[in-house]
């Protein structure tokens, strides 16, 4: 073997090595071995995230701060040691800008409540676009009825991408913050952000990234993004559920009220009044997943063995040969076409109704996800009521693809 070959084989992603790390891969459903790519909506786990939840509780659980105890330092210093360890993963400036969350949904719902709702007045503007989840939808049509700011929505084209000369449009004087995903969970975008960050800040608004796809799939580098604010969530992420990141800049997130209140955000309590505990502790009220948070710090630690990068890569490839493919079957329609996308398939599949066509694939050990995606807007955009997805992780071979298509194909021919 030549030194370049050599190279590239050492260098090679050896997903069939990958897969051994996850259990949950290794099982049968309506007997035939099982095909996951529902990723998006969660992926699963590596056994070195379940041994550390399952050391933790095992060994060091306790509650976190304050403790004299030796359990109580000892998980304090794991907890603490996962935020450090997010910090590194998005190369944020400092522990005191990870916050920890139950997941993006409440990262959002922290800016939009600490940030926005006490810090915006009625005729604000933020900028959203057209193919946002949910969750960095209603939690501004809520500040609209509230505090009367206004909504403005980057508009798409029929690729699934953002009209970024509309964008600029929308930027005024009046804008505030403009919340934006890095990757659409619908239809796989991956929208121009270090663009749109710029352009915002050209006119004084804030950016909140939604990172919720993007973080499992290709380096993320906040400072680098210079975005003001960066939410994610850990079980999109290898790690477990109920745990998730704000990361916001520190001068942004000192000025911010308390969005939560209770015990651990405090410094001092009397009845005359209180006073708040330093960044990050003032925006963690109450006893945190502990157990998630660690947990989470194991899932980076297993991320980063592999390599961000070499991740990114392998799902490209993967992400190619499932839309080549899938393009053979008759009738069927890839819904998010955009030149920069990863990780999604979603489609379309004449007269067939996604949720028959889901079930049909779970009875081949297909595990797909149909429905709107809480993504409602994007559907209406396309003129569907549901999609199929299928969404990528870096255990996905294209042995996975190649089941998926025989399965669409099969139920296409039981459909028709
Ligand atoms: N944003 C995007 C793009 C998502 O795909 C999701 C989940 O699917 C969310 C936000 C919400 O994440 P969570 O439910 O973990 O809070």
């Amino acid at each position: 073997m030549s030194v370049v070959a050599l190279e590239q084989n050492i260098n090679a992603f050896d997903v069939e090595r990958v897969r051994e790390d996850f259990p949950a891969l290794h099982q049968d459903v309506s007997g035939h071995s099982l095909v996951y790519l529902d990723n998006g909506a969660s992926t699963q786990k590596p056994q070195s995230v379940i041994d550390a939840v399952q050391n933790f509780y095992a060994h060091d659980y306790s509650n976190v701060h304050r403790g004299i105890h030796t359990l109580s330092q000892r998980a304090t210093d794991h907890f603490e040691a996962a935020r450090s360890k997010v910090r590194q993963f998005i190369n944020a400036g400092s522990d005191a800008e990870i916050i920890f969350t139950s997941g993006t949904t409440a990262a959002i719902n922290l800016v939009a409540h600490s940030f926005a709702r006490m810090g915006l007045q009625a005729g604000d503007e933020i900028i959203i676009s057209a193919i946002e989840h949910h969750s960095n939808i209603v939690p501004w049509q809520l500040l609209e009825q509230e505090i009367g700011i206004k909504l403005r929505i980057i508009p798409i084209n029929q690729q699934g991408e953002l009209l970024f000369d509309e964008y600029l449009k929308l930027l005024n004087d009046r804008t505030r913050l403009v919340a934006v995903t890095q990757l659409s969970n619908a239809l796989g975008t991956i929208t121009p952000l270090k663009e749109i960050i710029t352009a915002a800040h050209d006119i004084g608004a804030k950016v909140l990234v939604d990172g919720a796809q993007a973080v499992a799939h290709a380096t993320v580098d906040v400072q680098e993004l210079d975005c003001d604010f960066y939410a994610f969530s850990g079980h999109k992420l290898f790690s477990p559920t109920g745990i998730g990141i704000l990361y916001g800049k520190h001068e942004l997130l000192d000025a911010m009220p308390p969005y939560q209140s209770g015990g651990e955000m405090i410094k001092e309590v009397s009845f005359s009044g209180s006073t708040f505990n330093e960044l990050p502790h003032k925006f963690e009220a109450g006893t945190p997943n502990i157990a998630g948070a660690i947990g989470l710090g194991a899932g980076i630690d297993y991320i980063q063995s592999l390599g961000l990068e070499a991740i990114r890569q392998h799902e490209q490839d993967v992400l190619d040969y499932a839309t080549e493919q899938m393009l053979f079957i008759d009738g069927l329609r890839i819904i998010g076409t955009a030149a920069q996308k990863a990780s999604i398939l979603s489609f379309e599949l004449n007269g067939a109704h996604a949720s028959d066509l889901g079930t049909l694939l779970d009875h081949q050990g297909v595990a797909v996800r149909v429905g709107h995606h809480c993504a409602m807007p994007v559907m209406e955009f396309f003129g569907v009521s549901a999609t199929t997805r299928a969404s990528l992780a870096m255990y996905n071979s294209k042995t996975d693809i190649d089941r998926l298509v025989a399965a669409v194909q099969r139920a296409a021919d039981m459909l028709n």
